[in-house]
């Protein structure tokens, strides 16, 4: 394994593969996340907005400056037993036509939800909400739950997000409406076929059942899929331990990201993270020649 001067081996670079800006609901523009991701100490960064690549390109210019190594990235929502699941892309060409096409059908149900969302609310009293959430987001098309979520806060209906969500835009609350996302197949088609490295996003969000579980993870795999979330701002100690076991099981490389979303709704910093273990592969050595910029030296020796 190759290491640096001063033996600190690959699994230890600081990686973030997993934060958002505001080209979807994140609250930082892509080079002002680079700058902070620069700041924060982290040595290879990705910008994984949801259902879109719209700030790869400013989000790469501005690493790029910062002598920041960079991954092109993606979040895409996916329909898997009724439950919607992440799958983050890294690593791809941001301008295959595929993936982009693939992206677009993806981010195009997101306004008709967010209408008939807005229509759920106002019947539990709540007017307003479309044009609300919309007062948050860049580009109508990009509107999500979170976006929804600030609006209500600012409202005063609920004190911060964690509660709007809580109350309003979980199953069986007033606002959640069921969606069909794109399919896992797909999905992880579009990132391989554009070069790139699909990984299961913060598996223990999903509260699988085991046999579930075994079944999406496999499923993944048989379609292409090669990563998985170990170290990511949502999971707990134990949880990290799970998905190390279920990265050997199903022999796929680890990823580590933050999930930051900005200054005042994320817990977890750009690279606050605990170390990836060193029994895992790190998906940024399969990856090392998809990295722009100054490869940290831990991958190149
Ligand atoms: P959507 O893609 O529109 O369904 O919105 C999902 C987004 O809402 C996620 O990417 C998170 O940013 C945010 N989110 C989901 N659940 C919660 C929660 N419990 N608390 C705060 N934010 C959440
Ligand atoms: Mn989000
Ligand atoms: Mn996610
Ligand atoms: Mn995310």
């Amino acid at each position: 394994m190759p290491v640096l001067p001063d033996n600190r081996a690959v699994h230890l670079i600081n990686a973030d593969l997993h934060s958002h800006s505001t080209v979807s609901d994140g609250t930082l523009a892509p080079a002002r996340l680079a700058q902070r991701a620069h700041d924060s100490g982290v040595q290879l960064w990705a910008l994984t907005d949801h259902d879109s690549v719209g700030g790869v390109a400013p989000a790469r210019e501005a690493a790029l400056d910062l002598g920041l190594a960079f991954l092109a990235g993606t979040e895409i929502s996916v329909s898997f037993a009724d439950e919607c699941v992440h799958i983050v892309g890294l690593g791809f060409d941001a301008d295959d036509a595929d993936l982009v096409a693939g992206l677009a059908a993806t981010r195009a149900g997101r306004l008709q939800r967010a209408r008939e969302m807005a229509a759920s609310l106002a019947r539990a009293g709540i007017p307003g909400a479309l044009d609300g959430a919309l007062a948050y987001v860049d580009t109508p098309e990009a509107v999500s739950r979170a976006h929804f979520a600030r609006f209500l806060v600012e409202r005063g209906v609920c004190a911060d997000v964690g509660a709007v969500f809580r109350r309003y835009l979980v199953e069986g609350k007033p606002g959640f409406v069921p969606h069909r996302w794109a399919r896992l197949g797909d999905a992880v088609r579009w990132i391989t076929a554009a070069g790139g490295l699909a990984v299961v996003a913060h598996p223990a969000r999903y509260r699988f059942a085991p046999t579930l579980e075994y079944a999406l993870f496999s499923e993944f795999a048989a379609h292409g899929g090669r990563g998985v979330e170990v170290v990511v701002g949502a999971h707990t100690e134990a949880e990290r331990h799970h998905y190390a076991g279920i990265a050997a099981e199903f022999g796929l490389a680890a990823s580590r990201g933050s999930d930051f979303h900005g200054p005042d709704e994320s817990r977890v910093d750009l690279g606050a993270l605990p170390d990836l273990p060193g029994t895992l592969s790190p998906v940024w050595e399969r990856l090392a020649g998809r990295i722009e910029g100054r490869v940290p030296q831990a991958l190149t020796g």
